[in-house]
C-alpha cells in the first residue's frame, strides 16, 4: 500500500507531509493520525472501540506474551522494513513457545520530520504480515520526538498467544540424544541490512529472510514432532542461541560445521566483513531441538513448507560433560578440529533488528 491508497481511503488527505512534534502530542494532529493512518491499516473491532485499553475474547487456557523494541537502520533493507521485522519478530518469538499468535500492541517512536510516506510504507507492510497470520492489531501508542533525537522511527511490539493444551515446549524440556535442527540457511538477514547500510552490492541477490514462522511451527506439531525446545537465531545468531540453550537446559551441545547451512552469497559477504556466519542475525529462521526419532519427520515437514528453505540436521544434545561447569557449545569444523562457540560479549553486528 502506498500512502495514495490511504489517501484514497480517507476522508481528508494528510494536512503534513512529515511528522509533527504534535502528531504525538495527543491533541488533534494524534487523532488525525490514528484516523488516517492506523486506524484504515490496522483498524479491527478492538481498536475500532477507541478505547484505552484492548478488550478481547481470550480463550480459556494458557497464554504466551512477549514484547521487543525494535530500532534497525537503515529502516527499509531488501527483503522488509523496520515494521515488517517488528512483526515478525514478535510472531515468531510466540510461536517458538509453541503458541498460536492472536493479539498485538504497537508503540511508535517517530523522529520530527520522518516523511510521512516512510510511516505509511511500514504501516502497511505491518498490516500486511499481521493479516497473513492471521492476528490483530489490537491497540498502540505513538510518540514523536524532536528532530536528530530519534534516528526516524523505534518500533515496539507486544504479542500474545494461546498455547494448545499439552504442548510445552522450553529450553528446560531439551534432552540429551535429541537432534538439533535449523529451518534454512542462515545470516541473511544480518547481511542484507549491513550490505543495505555500507552501500555494498553483493554479487548474487540478498534478500532478508525476514518471516513469519508460526505456520512452520504448527506444521511440525500437526504433522506430528514433538520438539522439545524451538529458538529463532536473532541477536547474536545460530552460536548465541545454540549457547543460550547449553547454559539454560545445562547440556552440551555437538554442532557440525559442514552441515551448517549457509549460502554462498552470505558466506562471501562474511569473508569480506571479517564476520563469522553462525554469529549472523536470522529473522526467519528456528533451530529445533527434537527426540531422535522425530527428526526425520521433522525435516521431511519442513521440506514441504514454504516458510522453510534447506532444513538441516547440524548436531546433537549430550549430557553435560562436566557437571558443575556450565552446558557448552563445540562445533565440529569442516578440518575435523574441535572449537567451542562462546555467546559474545555484545553484538557482532549492531542496530540490525
Ligand atoms: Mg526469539
Amino acid at each position: 500500500m502506498t500512502a495514495r491508497d490511504f489517501q484514497l481511503a480517507c476522508p481528508t488527505p494528510l494536512r503534513h507531509r512529515t511528522v509533527q512534534l504534535a502528531h504525538g502530542g495527543g491533541g488533534r494532529l494524534s487523532r488525525e493520525l490514528i484516523e488516517q493512518v492506523f486506524m484504515p491499516a490496522f483498524g479491527g473491532a478492538a481498536l475500532s472501540a477507541r478505547h484505552d485499553g484492548a478488550v478481547v475474547e481470550a480463550p480459556r487456557g494458557r497464554i504466551a506474551m512477549t514484547t521487543d523494541g525494535y530500532v534497525v537502520r537503515p529502516l527499509f533493507f531488501p527483503g522488509g522494513d523496520i515494521g515488517k521485522l517488528a512483526i515478525c519478530g514478535t510472531i515468531n518469538d510466540l510461536a517458538m513457545t509453541g503458541a498460536t499468535p492472536r493479539w498485538l500492541a504497537v508503540a511508535f517512536i517517530l523522529e520530527e520530520g520522518l516523511p510521512m510516506d516512510d510511516l505509511v510504507r511500514v504501516v502497511a507492510s505491518m498490516r500486511d504480515v499481521a493479516r497473513a497470520a492471521g492476528i490483530e492489531i489490537v491497540t498502540g501508542d505513538t510518540k514523536v520526538v524532536d528532530r536528530g533525537k530519534g534516528d526516524g522511527m523505534f518500533v515496539t511490539t507486544t504479542g500474545l498467544g494461546v498455547v494448545p493444551e499439552g504442548i510445552t515446549i522450553e529450553p528446560r524440556a531439551v534432552r540429551p540424544g535429541d537432534a538439533i535442527l535449523v529451518s534454512g540457511d542462515l545470516g541473511r538477514h544480518g547481511i542484507a541490512v549491513l550490505s543495505m547500510r555500507e552501500g555494498l552490492t553483493l554479487t548474487g541477490a540478498l534478500e532478508s529472510d525476514c518471516a513469519p514462522l508460526d505456520g512452520l511451527v504448527s506444521a511440525l506439531l500437526s504433522g506430528g514432532v514433538v520438539p522439545h525446545c524451538l529458538r529463532d537465531p536473532t541477536r547474536g545468531g545460530l552460536a548465541s542461541a545454540l549457547g543460550e540453550i547449553a547454559i539454560d537446559a545445562d547440556v552440551d551441545l555437538e554442532i557440525d560445521e559442514r552441515s551448517v547451512p549457509v549460502s554462498e552469497t552470505v558466506a562471501g559477504a562474511c569473508e569480506l566483513f571479517g564476520l563469522d556466519p553462525l554469529y549472523v542475525a536470522c529473522e526467519g529462521r528456528l533451530v529445533a531441538f527434537v527426540p531422535e526419532e522425530h527428526a526425520a519427520r521433522a525435516i521431511e515437514v519442513m521440506r514441504a513448507h514454504p516458510a522453510a528453505q534447506v532444513p538441516a540436521r547440524i548436531g546433537k544434545v549430550l549430557a553435560n560433560a562436566d557437571p558443575g561447569r556450565a552446558g557448552r557449545v563445540t562445533l565440529r569444523s569442516r578440518l575435523g578440529t574441535n572449537r567451542l562457540l562462546d555467546i559474545p560479549a555484545g553484538e557482532q553486528l549492531p542496530r540490525i533488528c
